[in-house]
């Protein structure tokens, strides 16, 4: 955990979020602003700023985000279409400094990259 990040107080339960999924891996958590009728962040329970900081023994945690994204595609009805995101960097838009996946469906996905 780190100190000053909003997403490891989610974790904590130091600030409210509506969890979604929870296990000793990855929580997952609707995003405050969503884009889409479906916006889940999908989070490392462990704290990593970013792709760029990521190393072997990441990869545990890092595969399993994909499995749980299936799952609650599947469980959400939305596996004939969904994004997945992962901005890395500011200059990609990253604006929190925790490692996380968007989990993006629930309507027409058109613009594919901006
Ligand atoms: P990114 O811009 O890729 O770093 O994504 C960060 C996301 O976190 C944005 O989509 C924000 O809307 C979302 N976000 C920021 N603060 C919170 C919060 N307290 N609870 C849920 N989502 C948040």
């Amino acid at each position: 955990m780190k100190e000053d990040c909003i997403f490891c107080k989610i974790l904590q339960g130091k600030i409210p979020s509506q969890i979604i999924f929870k296990d000793e891996k990855v929580t997952v958590f609707k995003d405050v602003n969503p884009i889409a009728p479906i916006h889940y962040l999908i989070v490392p329970n462990q704290h990593i700023d970013s792709l760029n900081d990521v190393t072997i023994g990441d990869e545990l945690s890092l595969g399993h985000i994909f499995t749980v994204a299936r799952q609650l595609a599947d469980k959400e009805g939305i596996k004939d279409g969904y994004r997945l995101v992962m901005n890395t960097g500011v200059d990609a838009g990253q604006t929190v400094l925790h490692l996380h996946m968007h989990l993006l469906g629930g309507k027409p996905l058109t613009a594919k990259f901006s």
